[in-house]
């Protein structure tokens, strides 16, 4: 499988300490494989691999990671943000009802997402109508009566025995009971065919026109693999849609189609269907589907697990060197600028228990403060950083010229961080830290 493949990767790249471009495409061609596995069009592939090279190529090298893992990192990260980062919710029409139209080929799923979307819908607190528009098959409107009964939802149908009906007539109709009987979305399930055909885009455009949708949402069968692309753009070019729904998740097709249809027609993926019951049924989670297009979970549990295996080494080296009183102003550089980049410091610490009386004091904490230190330890040379005991008068000098600091301001900084180092040093030994032995030199 690719994991397998993918993992005896890792260990031919593991220990090197950069990224190169003959590990970039090593990698590479392995994630092209599992593409187009996962039934990803080839156009797509090529697309997606290339950009991938890109920026891997302008990469910072990882401490925590072994060059294929980052690779493999960044492929995650760009297949996440191609489907569509941040779900996008629904669009809801200013002026109710909104109008959200289906369209797809026969048995992509459509009467079965009307009555999903249905529950969906009444479970958000809307007052949804669904409107059978389906008059192609003798029991497609009983379909979606029975689907509509299981929702709780009404179901707006034409009148039956007088032949086949007008489904525009029947749209449009729908859509007026919906104003009239104060329902805030009307769901218009429409016929497909077995394959694409003019006759059937005509009658979805014309549906289109009538009821001028707020959504039209393409339903794609998401084991159609290949073929989705294809489908997709006679859709967008005959009908046009404004986002996807992805049906038959439950099966074993990797959602290669996602991947495809979202980079040829540019539209997002609103829901995921994954079962033929009702509730089977979410909004679309584009990190899922990632990894479920890579196949490879446990290699990507992995990268995540070396990140905080290296993260947790790195605090616990941090507090052996508080423990014994060793801590750097490198160090102490490299805490503030980690704290600083979760955010202001003193939104961090308002959201520890306990911190209501602090809220004052924390009030005080001067961003541009830190500012002022985060200069100066640059100001120093490495040496210094790593030995603050060398920083004598002259010296002292030199870096409050080099930081644009008064000599005051950098004997303040040094003489409070031996202070917080004893003092931090007596806290350890007090909360068993390792290292503790040697209290604060
Ligand atoms: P339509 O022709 O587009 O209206 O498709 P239908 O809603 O009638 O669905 C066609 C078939 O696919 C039916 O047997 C459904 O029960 C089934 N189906 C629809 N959605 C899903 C799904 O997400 N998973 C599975 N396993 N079956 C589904
Ligand atoms: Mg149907």
């Amino acid at each position: 499988t690719l994991s397998d493949r993918l993992t005896s990767v890792l260990k031919n790249l593991r220990g090197k300490g950069r990224l190169s471009e003959a590990d970039i495409d090593a990698t590479c061609r392995e994630i092209r494989i599992a593409l187009l596995e996962a039934d990803v069009a080839l156009p797509v592939v090529r697309g997606f691999i290339a950009h991938v090279k890109e920026r891997a190529k302008g990469a910072e090298v990882s401490q925590a990671l072994n060059p294929a893992q980052q690779v493999v990192k960044i492929v995650n990260e760009e297949l996440v943000g191609v489907l569509g980062g941040e779900t996008r919710r629904l669009n809801l029409a200013k002026n109710p009802p909104t109008v959200i139209m289906l369209a797809g080929l026969q048995g992509a799923g459509k009467t079965t997402l009307a009555g999903k979307l249905a529950r969906w819908l009444r479970g958000q607190g809307h007052t949804p109508l669904l409107v059978a528009c389906d008059l192609q098959r003798p029991n497609a409107v009983t379909q979606l009566e029975v689907v509509g009964e299981r929702a709780g939802v009404p179901v707006f149908a034409p009148e039956r025995g007088n032949g086949v009906g007008d489904p525009v007539e029947v749209a449009r109709r729908g859509v007026e009971q919906a104003r009239h009987a104060q329902h805030d979305v009307v769901v218009i399930d429409t016929a497909g065919r077995l394959g694409v055909d003019q006759e059937m885009m005509r009658q979805a455009a014309d549906i289109r026109d009538a009821v001028r949708p707020d959504e039209t949402l393409f339903v794609v069968d998401a084991m159609i693999g290949q073929d989705a692309v294809t489908t997709a753009e006679a859709f967008r070019d005959g009908v046009g849609f404004t986002g996807v729904v992805l049906t038959k998740l439950d099966g074993d097709a990797r959602g290669g189609a996602a991947l495809s249809v979202r980079q040829v027609t540019g539209q997002p993926i609103l829901f995921a269907s994954n079962g033929e019951k009702l509730e089977d049924f979410d909004v679309f989670h584009p990190d899922r589907m990632a990894s479920r297009i890579l196949g490879m979970g446990d290699v990507l549990t992995l990268i995540e697990q070396a990140e905080q295996v290296f993260d947790a080494r790195q605090a616990e080296q941090t507090a052996a060197k508080i423990g014994s009183g060793e801590l750097t102003l490198e160090d102490f550089l490299e805490q503030m600028l980690a704290v600083r980049r979760m955010g202001p410091i003193a939104n961090l610490l308002g959201m520890l228990p306990g911190a209501g009386q602090m809220k004052d004091a924390l009030a005080q904490v001067d961003e541009r403060h830190l500012d002022r230190v985060q200069a100066i330890i640059r100001g120093m040379t490495p040496a210094e950083r790593q030995d603050p005991k060398m920083i004598n008068a002259s010296r002292r000098q030199r870096i409050a010229r080099g930081s644009g600091v008064t000599v005051s301001e950098v004997n303040d900084l040094v003489n409070r961080f031996f202070d917080a180092r004893k003092m931090m040093a007596q806290m350890a030994g007090r909360f068993g830290l390792p290292g503790s032995g040697g209290l604060g030199k």
